[in-house]
């Protein structure tokens, strides 16, 4: 029922009730008198009936408000029971109604975006780590549970001094809940690979501080974001070394260069027997920095990715032929038996011919320079598995296990002393590898000290 008519006849039935109050007070008449007062007992009788039922009404839909604001506050958004009575009490339930389907769609699309944020903080290629105010771990990431080699549910409500040991990372947590911005750190983590991570850690600030209060201004957390930088240090090194590596191979020739040729112009010059002598080394030392500068040069073009070798079909037996006659000479000044031990007629290569046969050449030219007299030398070609493979074997001093991948590094020698002496420059090897790789092969050592070496490269065949 509207209101207003409600109101209406309340003022109607108050009215009633004083008419009948003043004719049974007032009356002359007893008998009206007797009938008025009679009307207003009904009148009273039936008001307290109507207001008795009225207030239970009223007290069951008041109830039902509460119990509908008592599940809003569980973030229960059932709309209230219907109410059509049309009062204020209607229009209360309607507002409630209202402001609770507006809190579900505000809540579930807040959900939906921290759903969206979470999968791409987890899905991040790089280490995230949310600290709270005291020091746990509140979140993290997989690949920063991966990084300190846990799961991501066991670093999760930990303290974090349990889960990064490094102090110098701790203490920029710490600056870093204090409200300290633009942190920088690295963290090294030790295991089967050493690894490195650069980390950057930034406070979370509090909700406003007219919204929550003068405390909210400080930092709920820290967020620790981990990249890894093992690769940018482990280049960094790499050039190093190798500026370092190139001054020394180059200083070796030059001051003999210098001290021969100081020698000579300071009187030696004049003694015929050993001018000719400082002279030939003079020449000896120029051509090994010629070699080492070739070589430097080739590996740059190479690294820069300025090789680009002139594919055509390459077969390996006469590849291997053409090889041994050239190396045949140095084998037989040294009287090692040097042969090919076969090749199948029609094992065709997909390569440059002039880069392949480099690579032989330095294979061969190794199996010769680390062979004692005497020894023997094999090369031999088969197919495997869509490769042609070519194997140089000797029977020469063999190479330590711990070193058989390294003599692939750049100037990296077993025994550098007696290599550099023999006239090598460590390049070769390396030189080889990149031109197997540029041909979409691979090449790999098996040796054993005192019993030989076999390298063997393989190279995509031409079908
Ligand atoms: P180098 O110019 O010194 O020969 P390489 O890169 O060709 O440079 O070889 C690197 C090192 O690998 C050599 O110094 C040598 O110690 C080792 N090595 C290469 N081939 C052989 C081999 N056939 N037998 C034994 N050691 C070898």
């Amino acid at each position: 029922m509207r209101a207003s008519l409600l109101s209406k006849l309340g003022v109607a039935y108050l009215l009633f009730l004083l008419a009948a109050l003043a004719v049974a007070g007032f009356s002359s008449k007893p008998a009206l008198r007797q009938d008025a007062l009679l009307v207003a007992f009904a009148l009273v009788a039936t008001g307290l009936a109507l207001w008795l039922g009225f207030w239970k009404r009223f007290s069951r839909r008041v109830a039902g408000l509460k119990e509908s604001a008592r599940r809003l506050a569980t973030a229960d958004f059932r709309p209230a029971p219907a109410d059509r009575s049309g009062d204020d009490l209607a229009e209360l339930r309607d507002a409630m109604n209202d402001a609770a389907s507006g809190l579900a769609a505000r809540i579930g699309a807040l959900t939906q975006a921290r759903d969206r944020w979470t999968a791409i903080l987890r899905g991040m290629v790089e280490g995230i780590a949310v600290v709270d105010a005291g020091e746990r771990v509140a979140f993290c990431n997989e690949t920063f549970s991966e990084v300190v080699g846990m799961t991501a549910a066991r670093v999760e409500g930990r303290p974090i001094l349990e889960v990064i040991r490094q102090p110098e990372i701790l203490e920029l947590v710490r600056r870093g809940l204090a409200g300290e911005e633009g942190l920088r750190g690295e963290l090294e983590v030790a295991g089967a690979r050493r690894r490195v991570f650069g980390v950057t850690i930034s406070p979370v600030p509090g909700s406003a501080e007219e919204i929550a209060g003068p405390q909210s201004a400080r930092p709920i957390g820290a967020v620790a974001v981990l990249h890894e930088i093992t690769e940018l240090r482990r280049l960094e090194q790499v050039r190093k070394d190798f500026v370092a590596n190139v001054s020394h191979e180059l200083k070796t020739p030059l001051t003999s260069i210098q001290g021969f040729s100081e020698t000579l112009l300071g009187g030696a010059l004049e003694d015929r027997v050993n001018s000719r002598r400082f002279v030939e080394i003079i020449r000896d030392h120029a051509l090994r920095l010629s070699r080492i500068t070739d070589d430097l040069l080739k590996l740059s073009r190479i690294e820069a990715g300025r090789l680009e070798p002139e594919f055509q079909t390459v077969f390996a037996k006469e590849l291997i032929e053409r090889a041994i006659e050239a190396a045949r000479p140095r084998a037989e000044a040294k009287r090692l038996a040097l042969r090919s031990a076969g090749a199948p007629e029609s094992l065709r290569l997909r390569g440059d011919s002039n880069l392949l046969r480099e690579v032989l050449d330095n294979l061969l030219a190794n199996a010769i320079q680390y062979t004692p007299e005497g020894g023997r030398i094999e090369v031999s070609a088969a197919e495997d598995q869509g490769y042609g493979v070519i194997s140089v074997s000797d029977t020469g001093i063999g190479i330590p296990e711990a070193e058989q991948e390294r003599i692939f590094e750049r100037f990296y020698r077993v025994d550098a002393a007696r290599s550099r002496e023999l006239g090598s420059t460590g390049l070769g090897l390396s030189i080889a590898r990149h031109l197997v790789e540029a041909h979409g092969g691979r090449i790999v050592v098996k040796s054993a000290v005192g019993e030989g070496s076999r390298f063997s490269f393989s190279i995509p065949l031409d079908r």
